[in-house]
């Protein structure tokens, strides 16, 4: 058994409350309150809730004619199975037979004229039922505290920034660590959730982003991604590129363009086969697009390996070049090994890296 002190500092602040006195009545307190409609009866509940470290639901509710609405502690037997069937070990089920009534009465002149609270706008009658059957404040009555909306939007922007169920549970010991009441806090179900918790919140977050691991919504939410990423940069880069081909027109009609130029361009356009080069194209205005086709890559050689080859011979296997030199290739500067020419020009002589020399 513990019972729950009223006293003004657990009442809701948004409201004006008062504590009606009573003097033999200790397992029920009453507050009136100038709560005024359902909407605040909920607000009203929720704060206190909060203030007080407890959970109340809602038993019954009556939205027309006398406002009224009952909730019932969370450790109550309402909607729960009995202690004795959990299989589970752990049961939030205490019996605990404390209740809120929440009622707003009419602001009538009768009313008002029976009621001395009604004339201080106080329509609100709150009993709350004190006694509990449990604990309250403990480690073991904390962790059955719901969890919150906001807690949960701060582990979705932990999965956002690419941590895991475990990290996500450590990064957030860690902000709790930095706040006061850190043995409270670690201990309440609602800011400190159970890894089952984070493990399912990952499983929403999972599937809002990227759907389910299997299946057809699995490849649906991939296309949707990609066709959204798509057309969104498409549409950033279509009025820029109008207005580049645009200069182009402007330029070409104040300058003119040559047939070699335009030639030029043209060539280096159309060598353009992937998305890539057309990207190198568009960061470097054509000049790293090779007008010569060149396909495969070649295994790394040693410079002087290269050095110590013939003139004319390839790297590798490849074909010996014939016919003219492309423009821009470049010729071999190798030295001559030939002693007699050398002299004749006076230059330096090649030396053989063979075993002659
Ligand atoms: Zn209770």
């Amino acid at each position: 058994m513990c019972t729950l002190q009223i006293s003004q500092d657990v009442l809701p602040d948004c409201f004006v409350n008062e504590i009606v006195p009573s003097s033999n009545n200790t397992e029920m307190s009453i507050v009136r309150s100038n709560i005024q409609n359902m909407e605040e009866i909920e607000k009203w509940i929720k704060e206190f809730g909060a203030k007080t470290c407890t959970h109340w639901n809602v038993r019954s509710s009556n939205p027309n004619g006398v406002k009224i609405k009952k909730f019932v502690c969370h450790h109550s037997s309402f909607m729960k199975v009995k202690g004795a069937d959990n299989k589970r070990g752990n049961t939030k089920n205490a019996a605990c037979r404390a209740a809120i009534l929440i009622q707003v009465k009419k602001n009538s002149p009768r009313t008002r004229y029976n009621d001395s609270y009604i004339k201080r706008d106080l329509c609100g009658i709150i009993s709350i039922g004190n006694i509990h059957t449990h604990t309250l404040k403990t480690a073991e009555t904390l962790r059955f505290l719901p969890t919150n909306s906001i807690i949960r939007n701060n582990f979705f922007e932990y999965f956002d920034d690419g941590m895991g169920i475990a990290e996500s549970h450590k990064h957030h010991l860690h902000t709790l660590d930095l706040m006061d009441n850190y043995n409270e806090n670690v201990a309440r179900g609602d800011i400190n959730p159970s890894l089952r918790t984070i493990r399912y919140w990952h499983d929403q977050w999972r599937s809002l982003h990227f759907g389910p691991r299997s299946g057809e919504g699995l490849l649906e939410v991939i296309m949707k991604i990609e066709i959204e990423n798509v057309t969104e940069n498409l549409e950033t880069a279509d009025s820029d590129f109008e207005e580049i081909i645009k200069t182009l027109w402007d330029n070409h009609n104040k300058y003119g363009s040559s047939v070699s130029g335009v030639g030029k361009l043209n060539d280096r356009i159309k060598k353009i086969r992937s998305k890539g080069q057309w990207e190198t194209f568009l960061h470097t205005t054509g000049t790293n697009i090779s007008l010569r086709r060149r396909d495969g890559t070649a295994i790394r050689v040693q410079p002087t390996s290269i050095a110590r080859r013939k003139p004319h011979v390839t790297r590798g296997s490849k074909r010996l070049l014939a016919g003219r030199p492309a423009i821009g290739e470049a010729v071999s500067r190798k030295r001559k090994r030939n002693l007699g020419l050398n002299i004749q020009l006076n230059k330096l002589n090649a030396i053989s890296h063979g075993k002659n020399h």
